[in-house]
C-alpha cells in the first residue's frame, strides 16, 4: 500500500490517485460499532420509515411536479444497463471491463435532476409533515395532496429554509421548499454556475452570493439561520435528515436488483461507485448499501483530481480537521457537485470502517466519457456525474485496483459482479451548456 507522505504528493501534483482503505471492517460489526458511536444513525427500519414517508408525499408530488407522476409519485431513477458504453471504452483501456455494468440514473429523478432529489426533498417533506403534525392540520391517514392546500402553505410562509450549496442541494430544496410554500434562501460560492442561480431566482428563491469557497457558504448559511426561530438550516455537513434520504437509494435498488433478477451474494459481488463531495449522498447511500447487503457489496467514492477532500480527510484520519487547500490543492473544477474543499467529519467517520477506497478523477476524463456515453448509450449527465464511470476502469487498469481485487479473492469472482456507477447529475443542464460539454469532450486526447 501507499504511504500517506506518497498519497498526499500524487494529490498536490493532481495525479489521478487510488486510497485503498486500510480501516475497513466487516460489515455487522462496523455497523454495530457505529450504531453505538453515533446514536443518531439510522437502523433498517428507520430507513424504512423515511420510505414511507417519501411514500406518504407521493399523491402531493404527483400533483405538484407532474414529472413524477410516471411512477405514481415514488422519486426513483431507473437502473440502466450499458454495454455499449462497456464495449465502447474497450480500446482506450487496452482491454475488457468483467461483469456486468450499469447506471444508476439519478440524472432522471424528478424533481432536480440529480442525486439531491433524494435528501434534500426528504429533509424538507419530514420538516414540513413535522410542522403540519404539530399545528394540528394534519393527520398520518390523510392523503398528502392536502399539503397544496391554503392553510399549509400560510403556515410554511412563516419560515424561511437556509442551505449552502454548490448548486444542485440549493436546487433541489430550492424547488421542494419553495413550492411547499416556504421562504428558502441559498448560499452559494461565487463560482456555481450561472444557469444554476437563474433557476432558482425565477422560482422566487433568493440566492447570496459569496466569495469564498463552498464551506464558506455553509457557515454563512449556519450564522443567519441560527439566531431565528423561524428560520430552518439544512446542514449539509451534518444533517442526519439528508443522510436518512439518501439512504433510501439503497432499498429502491436492492428491489430494483430482484426485479432485474441481478444476484448479489458471496459469488457475485457488487460493486458501487459514487461521486462524493462533501460526502452526505454518496455517505448516506454507501452506509445503508452496507446495511443492505453486508459484506457483498464493495463502495468506492470517486473525487476530481483537484477537490479530493474526502481523500485526504480520511487518509490522514483528520477527516473535517483538514481541508485541500492545506496541501494548497486550488478546488477549481468543472465538477461543481463535487468542488468542495472540506468533507463532512460525521461521513468522513461513518464510512472509515465501510468503504473499500476513494479514486480520483480529471476534469478531462470526465469530458471525454461524457462525450462517449453521450455516443455510445444517448445519456447525457453533467461532469460531476461522470466521476463513478471511471470506477470498474480504475478496478482493472489501475495497480491499487487491481491488487485489491486480488488481496480479496475477488478476481475470480469478477465474470460475475455488478458494477454500478451512481449517476448523480445531468437533467437540468441547459441544452446549449450539454451542446458545449459534449464538444468539448470530443476534442480531448482520449485516455481513459
Ligand atoms: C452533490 C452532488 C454529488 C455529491 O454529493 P455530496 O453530498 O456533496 O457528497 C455528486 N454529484 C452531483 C451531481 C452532486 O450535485
Amino acid at each position: 500500500m501507499k504511504s500517506i507522505e506518497h498519497l498526499i504528493e500524487e494529490m498536490k501534483q493532481y495525479n489521478e490517485t487510488f486510497w485503498v482503505n486500510p480501516g475497513k471492517i466487516n460489515s455487522e460489526k462496523a455497523l454495530k460499532l457505529l450504531q453505538k458511536s453515533h446514536p443518531g444513525l439510522p437502523n433498517l427500519e428507520a430507513v424504512m420509515d423515511a420510505d414511507m414517508r417519501l411514500r406518504r408525499f407521493a399523491p402531493f408530488f404527483v400533483s405538484a411536479f407532474p414529472e413524477s407522476a410516471e411512477k405514481s409519485g415514488i422519486i426513483e431513477s431507473p437502473l440502466i444497463s450499458i454495454p455499449e458504453f462497456q464495449k465502447s471504452v474497450i480500446p482506450f483501456v487496452g482491454g475488457r471491463i468483467l461483469g456486468k455494468w450499469y447506471l444508476k440514473a439519478d440524472h432522471l429523478l424528478p424533481i432536480s435532476g440529480s442525486i439531491k432529489a433524494r435528501g434534500g426533498v426528504y429533509e424538507i417533506i419530514k420538516f414540513a409533515e413535522t410542522l403540519a403534525l404539530s399545528e394540528g392540520i394534519l393527520n398520518l391517514e390523510e392523503n398528502y395532496k392536502c399539503f397544496a392546500e391554503e392553510k399549509f402553505k400560510s403556515l410554511f410562509g412563516k419560515y424561511t429554509i437556509v442551505v449552502g450549496s454548490t448548486g444542485n442541494l440549493g436546487l433541489s430544496i430550492g424547488t421542494i421548499g419553495s413550492t411547499l410554500g416556504f421562504k428558502v434562501m441559498v448560499h452559494m460560492s461565487h463560482d456555481a454556475k450561472a444557469w444554476k442561480i437563474e433557476l432558482l431566482r425565477s422560482k422566487g428563491v433568493e440566492v447570496v452570493l459569496h466569495d469564498s469557497d463552498y464551506s464558506v457558504a455553509v457557515a454563512e448559511g449556519r450564522k443567519s439561520a441560527l439566531s431565528d426561530p423561524y428560520s430552518y438550516f439544512v446542514d449539509d455537513e451534518n444533517s442526519i435528515e439528508l443522510f436518512v434520504g439518501y439512504a433510501v437509494a439503497a432499498l429502491r435498488l436492492k428491489q430494483q436488483m430482484i426485479d432485474q433478477k441481478i444476484d448479489v451474494n458471496s459469488e457475485h459481488p457488487l460493486f458501487v461507485y459514487l461521486p462524493c463531495g462533501v460526502g452526505g449522498a454518496p455517505g448516506g447511500i454507501a452506509y445503508a448499501l452496507k446495511l443492505v447487503f453486508g459484506d457483498d457489496v464493495f463502495v468506492f467514492l470517486a473525487e476530481p483530481t483537484h477537490a479530493p477532500c474526502m481523500m485526504l480527510g480520511m487518509a490522514t484520519g483528520k477527516y473535517d480537521r483538514i481541508s485541500v487547500g492545506d496541501i494548497d490543492i486550488d478546488l477549481k473544477t468543472d465538477a461543481d457537485g463535487l468542488a468542495v474543499g472540506r468533507a463532512s467529519g460525521f461521513v468522513g467517520q461513518v464510512l472509515s470502517p465501510l468503504i473499500d477506497g476513494i479514486y480520483t478523477i480529471s476534469d478531462d476524463k470526465l469530458y471525454f466519457m461524457l462525450f462517449i456515453l453521450h455516443e455510445s448509450e444517448s445519456m447525457n449527465l453533467e461532469p460531476s456525474a461522470l466521476a463513478g464511470l471511471s470506477g470498474p476502469i480504475k478496478m482493472f487498469y489501475d495497480s491499487e485496483g487491481f491488487s485489491h481485487l486480488a488481496e480479496n479473492g475477488l478476481l475470480e469472482k469478477m465474470e460475475n459482479s455488478t458494477h454500478i456507477s451512481w449517476a448523480t447529475g445531468g437533467n437540468l443542464v441547459p441544452d446549449l451548456m450539454m451542446k458545449s460539454y459534449i464538444k468539448k469532450g470530443q476534442g480531448l486526447s482520449g485516455t481513459l
